[in-house]
């Protein structure tokens, strides 16, 4: 019996990276749902590699109407939801003597209150016993060069595993979290000239403990364990899944 067979999933970030790396592991243990992102291309990439198990919604996670269309189109398309992975989010680049207001009010909405938002909508439509995914950041335990506002919004993202998890108490619903190190994923290109991406790839490789960096499968095979029963101990957890780049190295 597969871990996961016939949950319904909405992950937000579903058609790239990480994101798509859990829908990826979902799809494997029997899960279908929807995944969310506003680029249509990617999307239906990934609903086409997902092969016929998931839905794509093309949605902005940082608008509240586009929230709610998503979980109402979710539950019309498969009658239930039980799991929400808030992953959609990216790096912000900037230090406090550069970062002005309009810049902190980007990396927040995206990295912070869309998490928050993206579960406040979830709930009318998510079942009791439900299990909610959030996805932080290691650099919420460490400084990192420039994410300080980044690292700060993911830092409140593994709090907010414990808030939920207590506010939801009655319904039984867990949250937690999972902290990815460097992973592999399409948001590299976002932040390095694609000549470098490989030798930037093999300096981070070399500097992890384990020898190389994440992919998304491995937070996916977490994610798989968060959703499934074999958690069902664990609410208001961090997982860190970094290679051991945190605290080793
Ligand atoms: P990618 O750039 O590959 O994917 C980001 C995803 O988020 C895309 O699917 C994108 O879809 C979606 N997204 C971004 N903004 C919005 C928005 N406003 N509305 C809807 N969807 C949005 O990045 P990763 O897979 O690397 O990152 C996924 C998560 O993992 C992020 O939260 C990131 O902070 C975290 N993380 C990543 C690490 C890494 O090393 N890669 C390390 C630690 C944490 P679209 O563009 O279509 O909107």
């Amino acid at each position: 019996m597969s871990k996961l067979e016939n949950k319904v999933v909405v992950i937000t970030g579903g058609n790239s990276g990480i994101g798509l790396g859990i829908a990826h592991e979902f799809k494997n243990e029997g899960a279908k749902g929807a995944i969310v992102g506003r680029n249509q291309e990617t999307l239906d990439r990934a609903v086409a590699q997902l092969g016929g198990s998931f839905i794509g919604i093309n949605a902005d996670v940082t608008n509240l109407a586009d929230l709610e269309r998503v979980f109402a189109a979710t539950t019309e398309k498969f009658g239930k939801i039980d799991v929400v992975v808030a992953n959609a989010g990216a790096g912000t680049v900037g230090t406090v003597a550069t970062f002005d207001e309009a810049d902190f009010d980007k990396a927040i909405d995206l990295n912070l209150k869309s998490v928050y938002f993206t579960v406040q909508k979830a709930l009318p439509h998510i079942n009791d016993g439900g299990s909610i995914i959030l996805i932080g950041s290691n650099a919420a335990h460490r400084a990192y060069p420039n994410f300080t506002l980044y690292g700060a919004a993911k830092a409140a993202v593994i709090y907010l595993a414990k808030g939920f998890s207590s506010d939801l108490l009655d319904r039984k619903i867990r949250a937690n979290v999972i902290t990815p190190g460097t992973t592999d994923t399409p948001a590299f290109d976002k932040f390095v000239p694609a000549e470098q991406i490989d030798a930037v790839k093999k300096h981070f490789a070399d500097q992890m403990p384990i020898g190389r960096i994440g992919q998304p499968s491995d937070i996916g095979k977490t994610a798989v364990f968060l959703a499934s029963d074999d958690s069902s101990f664990m609410l208001g957890a961090e997982i860190l899944v970094d290679g051991g780049m945190t605290y080793l190295s």
